[in-house]
């Protein structure tokens, strides 16, 4: 007992150290980017702490990654369930969106608002019933998601006593309690913690009586326990491990104490644990004078204090992930965060779940399917199977961008190997594999022999195609895009077709097939002069496709075209693909004119006009959108065709193969092309005369 004369020992409190876990930061990371966007509102978030069971982990008030809210409702005024070991604690999280408002935010004013907060419920009686919020606290922060680096500050405000609080004795807890008293005092405490309604209440009274019973009692209970009790201490979760100070939360728990029961002197029980147990020689007994100033009144809040220091100085804390966390996944947020930036701002309804799930198959692995597959991994498509037979040539690397010169040396790399060792080199993200194989054309005719390797050849792609969302068409021949335009119209696949003249590109995708209109769209309510399918690669012919390549002097069988069309095209490719997911009707979606719409951007259709086909010039650099309905007389997607098809397979497929005219005198082309005197159009001229081809400048 401190003789009377000595002056007054002002109590010290033990200030918290704020803990973060790396899952704080990387569930933050996750609801900034997929929910909060640039939404900088304040949010709930839960600390945890608990009594001091470890000197090296004193004074602690962690994050995890549980201490966000669960969902998008709870974002304001939530808190976790806890255990014994993480009491919750309510904090506020104010992030921003870049360093200077960090560096600009009022922090006196937003430690006030949160002091105020706890007077009010100290002055409310709220505090008496949920004492969690006298340990209230805020956090400050700046999330740079690119780099992985997270600046923060805490506050534990604290209620400033005036006049301060004056020690008047502190001794273990085993000195103050008689050992008959201790050890009821003990066996008290440890029921507290292991009952679920009471482990994580964090405030409380301890009462022993006469005959040296303890019983520990809520705070609202505090009237109750006045009466014949020889001793009442006001307990509370200790989370400090030292002898000689109590820990931060005793004191606002004094300023609810003084303002509340008005004592002069305060008995106080820093509860401690060691092993789980309390432990009464390392929790501490004190007693306290708590004079209440003359001038304290509820309406003003008084001063205070709590702002964590950063090894002694004034300065907030960072935490960098980049290095902890894995290059791959590194790459996938980079890729993610860049694709979210353009929905905060620019597209906000752009989903973004479509296009990674999105399964794209690659007929042709050529200058095209490299453009395209560059363009889809932009978007953020993550899978991508490639179909092409062949390898790697010397004159590839220059204009195929995902081919370099190793992969040609020796006796060159099948494309479909070489395309997908690059893709995972570019991005180890993707999901990726080659198929090399080569395409069945009509007009090409096989032997015998032959029939068993292009029938399996046949099954394989069909298989593809089934197991696939869409399928873009880039091989470098007319008649290879027969059979893919077939089982796409009989599986109802999204295909996207690019094709190269030498100065001149088209760019399309097909129409739904024609099985496919009775079944959806019966159940959409659309105007019945929009139910009209668009049309495919081959809807305009009236020639069926055959052989091109026989007859054809060099510059006719490669592809010579001037290099900067295979990038145009396809990339035109990938947003038309990118349309049509985004598309309520997706692949039922009608044709747009570009003269439709002045800007193409509203609120129907952020990504602008979804067209039917492009066309292009470089040599004029125009380019047009054109629209082509389906038509009955159609080598690829009319019924005519299609339900030959399921109902013949395999011979329908030979014979066309090897019969040139089968086709033509299948759909009635044989007939329209003697009306027509033989007149003969070339499949990359730009010819848009036709009757059903609207055309739009
Ligand atoms: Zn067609």
């Amino acid at each position: 007992m401190a003789e009377k004369e000595t002056p007054p020992i002002i109590l010290q409190f033990a200030p918290l150290n704020s803990s973060v876990d790396e899952g704080f930061w990387h569930s933050f990371s996750s609801l900034k980017l997929d929910k909060l966007g640039i939404d900088d509102s304040p949010i709930s978030i839960t600390g945890f702490s608990g009594p001091c069971s470890h000197p090296q982990v004193s004074n602690h008030l962690t994050l995890l990654s549980e201490s966000l809210p669960l969902d998008e409702e709870s974002l304001i005024g939530s808190t976790s369930h806890g255990n014994r070991n993480k009491c919750p604690v309510p904090g506020i999280l104010y992030n921003t969106n870049t360093v200077e408002s960090f560096n600009k935010l009022d922090k006196q004013s937003l430690l006030k608002a949160e002091a105020k907060k706890i007077w009010e419920d100290i002055q409310s009686g709220k505090a008496l019933e949920d004492s969690s919020v006298l340990s209230r606290f805020l956090v400050i922060s700046f999330a740079d998601l690119k780099k992985w680096s997270f600046r923060y500050w805490f506050a534990f405000p604290a209620l400033v006593l005036d006049p301060p609080v004056s020690l008047i004795e502190l001794k273990p807890a085993s000195e103050y309690f008689s050992s008959e008293e201790a050890e009821s005092v003990s066996a008290a405490c440890n029921d507290w913690r292991d009952s679920d309604l009471t482990t994580d209440v964090p405030f409380f009274l301890v009462s022993v009586s006469s005959d040296s019973k303890a019983s520990i009692r809520h705070l609202k209970d505090w009237e109750a326990c006045q009466g014949d009790h020889q001793k009442l201490l006001f307990g509370f979760y200790d989370p400090c491990h030292l002898p000689s100070n109590p820990g931060w939360p005793l004191r606002n728990y004094l300023a609810l104490i003084r303002s509340r029961w008005n004592l002069e002197t305060v008995w106080f029980f820093c509860y401690r644990e060691s092993r789980g147990f309390a432990d009464l020689n390392l929790s501490l007994v004190g007693q306290a004078s708590v004079t209440l100033s003359s001038g304290e009144s509820a309406e003003t809040v008084p001063n205070s204090v709590g702002w964590e220091l950063n090894k002694g100085k004034r300065v907030p804390r960072s935490i960098s992930l980049a290095n902890s966390m894995d290059p791959t996944r590194l790459a996938v947020s980079a890729v993610d965060l860049n694709l979210k930036l353009m929905r905060w701002r620019a597209l906000p309804s752009l989903n973004l779940n479509v296009l990674s799930s999105v399964k794209c198959l690659l007929l042709g692995a050529g200058t095209l399917g490299c453009q395209v597959a560059r363009t889809l991994m932009g978007w953020g498509i993550r899978n991508i199977t490639f179909v092409d037979y062949g390898k790697v040539a010397m004159s590839n690397p220059v204009r195929q961008s995902l081919y370099t010169f190793e992969d040609c040396v020796g006796r060159g790399e099948f494309k479909a190997v070489a395309a997908v060792k690059s893709l995972k080199q570019i991005f180890p993200a993707m999901e990726t594999s080659g198929v090399v194989m080569a395409i069945p054309m009509p007009g090409h005719p096989i032997s015998s022999q032959e029939e068993d390797s292009v029938l399996g050849d046949c099954k394989r792609l069909s298989d593809l195609i089934e197991s696939h969302d869409a399928v873009f068409l880039l091989t470098d021949t007319r008649e290879s895009r027969w059979l893919p335009s077939l089982l796409c119209a009989n599986a109802n696949k999204i295909a996207i077709n690019a094709a190269l003249g030498f100065d001149s590109y088209m760019v399309m995708r097909h129409g739904a097939g024609p099985t496919s209109l009775s079944d959806d769209m019966q159940n959409l309510d659309i105007n019945k002069t929009n139910t009209q399918r668009l049309g495919c690669y081959f809807c305009n012919d009236v020639v069926a496709p055959q052989d091109s390549m026989t007859d054809r002097t060099l510059d006719q069988q490669c592809t010579v075209t001037r290099p900067g069309l295979a990038p145009i095209a396809g990339a035109l490719a990938v947003e038309l693909l990118v349309g049509v997911l985004q598309h309520p009707l997706g692949i039922n979606a009608k044709g747009d004119n570009s003269s439709l719409s002045n800007t193409g951007n509203n609120d129907d259709s952020p990504l602008g006009i979804l067209p039917h086909q492009i066309r292009g010039s470089v040599s004029q650099f125009s380019q047009i959108t054109l629209l082509g309905q389906a038509s009955n007389s159609c080598t690829a997607c009319s019924e005519t065709v299609i339900s030959e098809y399921r109902k013949r397979g395999n011979s329908f497929i030979l014979e066309a193969i090897n019969h040139p005219t089968y086709l033509e005198d299948l759909t009635g082309l044989t007939e329209l092309k003697k009306a027509a005197n033989s007149f003969n159009l070339d499949w990359e001229d730009d010819d848009t005369d036709d009757d059903d081809v609207a055309v739009d400048l």
